[in-house]
């Protein structure tokens, strides 16, 4: 049963705040205060609703600031890893029994409670994750409603399942079970939403399991961890290990208790992922279920009717919002020839005057840092490449600044196979292609290998019905920009190299958590 007697109320997305109101900016600018009080603290591990120290620790930094330690983060080892598996593998005997109801109730009271804390999450994003402010409460207000919109699915879990009537002299029943103990390993870049919808999925359905949080948003997830404890959640259903993929998530994937895996972040890393999991170790029962969420090369095409004022507008918005660190970010816009020099005009003018860079906890700015040192290289690298494949018209240079900070970078006349045009860059970095036509265009937006969000836009409805049909993305927008998938409203997840499909945010997502068990029983008539 829901602890509240009161009907719940039909799931509505979240409001996110523009914090022009000044009551809103004295509230987020008091949070970050509040979090700066308290940098560099030290966060165990979490086993059975436990701390657990360790000897080494990862160091969690401000991307604006990187001497700036956000907290000192435990690094499980092997030993622990496996201690927490036995402790969530005894742990599911008894969750798995609870109702989804009452599993249910630790969601809703969660997104109430995240509701009244918004602000210090948004400030932990803002300075873990070098969100901007409106950016840090657009990944809080996920977090919520993935909480509200899971809650409500496990709902239905408790009602008997539609069957077609038996011909034959029984009565029949489908039940939907929990998997047993899963892997969650979400990336940084959502840092809360992704992380928290992941996990409450998984234990909503009955399933108890190891959080391994990226090493770059690993204070977030302590957090969080600790809030779903404060408000009662058992001990041993969420245990947090957090370390480097290679050695802790990969010795958490490969076990043999492991019974799914649940994944979100990079192509490679889920290939491989889906490798090991393949594997069978010594005493396992089951073949492990693997969900994997990965990256994008995600393409909005400007056809030669379309409203370019609109169509720039939209472009900025996905190339650049969260430095271009969104899987559904824009990398490629591609533009019909007759309209090419004017859109690409428009595009430089709206990036220079719209793009403020600058620390995100300053609240003034649009464009804040990239991540880390290992992904600033990485750009590097591509912007080294862009000056072969392409003509550099804005930015490409590196900040000069504290930080990991890009300028946004806009490269044209890119050739649709160039590796730029190719390969998941992860920046503020957009390259430009110049398609003949419309055919033209939608070929070359499908010739990626990947397949999670694309835009078209066009006043023609002929074109957009055909690229309803014919654009192979897993999300598909016209007339708007193809980042801000909402929970409910746009079930998310992509094709091909871009991932399992597996829609997070959607009415069929949950069904990835359990599985079915059919019962017949004789009944004389
Ligand atoms: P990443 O692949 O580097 O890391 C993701 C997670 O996997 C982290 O927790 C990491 O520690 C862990 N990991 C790394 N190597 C591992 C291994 N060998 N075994 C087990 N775990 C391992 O990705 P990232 O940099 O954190 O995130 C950015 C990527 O995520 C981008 O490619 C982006 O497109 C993708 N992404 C996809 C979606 C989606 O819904 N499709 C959403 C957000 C991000």
């Amino acid at each position: 049963m829901l602890t509240d007697a009161r009907p719940l109320a039909p799931f509505a997305n979240e409001p996110i705040r523009t914090f022009t109101d000044p009551a809103d900016r004295a509230s987020i600018e008091a949070a970050i205060a509040r979090a700066r009080g308290a940098l560099g603290r030290r966060y165990p591990l979490v086993i059975d609703g436990a701390e657990v120290d360790g000897s080494t620790t990862i160091a969690s930094l401000n991307p604006a600031h990187p001497d700036e330690v956000i907290g000192y983060v435990v690094e499980a080892t092997h030993e622990q890893a496996s201690h927490a598996l036995d402790v969530a593998t005894a742990r599911f005997a008894t969750w798995s029994k609870k109702t989804y109801a009452e599993r249910a109730a630790f969601l809703l009271r969660a997104a109430a409670a995240i509701r009244e804390r918004k602000d210090d999450f948004n400030a932990l994003l803002v300075l873990e994750a070098g969100k901007p402010w409106i950016e840090a409460d657009a990944d809080t207000a996920e977090a919520i409603d993935f909480l509200e919109y899971y809650a409500r699915e496990a709902l239905k879990f408790d009602s008997p399942a539609p069957l077609v009537p038996s011909p034959l002299p029984e009565t029949n029943e489908l039940r939907y079970l929990p998997l047993g103990v899963g892997a969650i390993i979400p990336p940084w870049n959502f840092a809360f939403a992704i992380m928290a919808g992941m996990t409450c999925a998984a234990i909503v359905t009955g399933n108890t399991v190891l959080l391994k949080p990226s090493p770059d948003a690993a204070v977030i997830a302590a957090h969080f961890v600790d809030l779903m404890h404060e408000l009662g959640v058992p001990p041993g259903v969420i245990n947090y290990v957090p370390g480097d993929g290679p050695t802790v998530g990969e010795a958490i994937v490969t076990d043999p208790r492991t019974r799914f895996i649940s994944f979100t972040g990079s192509k490679n890393v889920g290939l491989r992922i889906n490798e090991l999991a393949a594997r069978t170790g010594p005493g396992q029962k089951w073949i492990k279920r693997v969900i994997a969420e990965m990256g994008g090369k995600d393409a909005i095409v400007v056809a030669d009717d379309a409203d370019l004022d609109r169509a720039v507008e939209g472009v900025v918005a996905a190339a650049f919002g969260f430095s271009g660190q969104k899987c559904s970010a824009c990398s490629r816009a591609i533009v019909d020839a007759s309209v090419y020099d004017v859109f690409l005009e428009k595009l430089i003018a709206a990036t220079r005057s719209r793009i403020v860079i600058g620390d995100p906890a300053d609240g003034a700015t649009n464009l804040g840092p990239v991540i880390n040192e290992k992904a600033a290289e990485k750009i590097g690298r591509y912007i080294e490449l862009a000056a072969g494949e392409g003509r550099i018209v804005c930015g490409g240079k590196r900040v000069e600044r504290d930080g990991w900070f890009f300028e946004p970078t806009i490269v044209a006349d890119v050739a649709p196979r160039a590796r730029i045009a190719q390969e998941e860059v992860f920046g503020p970095f957009v390259a430009v292609i110049k398609a003949r036509d419309f055919d033209d265009a939608l070929a070359i937006a499908n010739d990626t290998e990947f397949g999670l969000t694309g835009s078209l836009y066009s006043a023609d409805p002929a074109r957009l019905a055909r690229a309803a049909d014919e654009f192979f993305v897993g999300n598909l927008y016209l007339n708007r920009k193809c980042t801000g998938a909402l929970v409910g409203v746009h079930p998310f997840g992509g094709f091909n190299m871009s991932g399992t499909d597996s829609k997070a945010g959607g009415y069929d997502y949950l069904l990835l958590f359990v599985q079915s068990k059919a019962i017949a029983t004789y009944t004389p008539r």
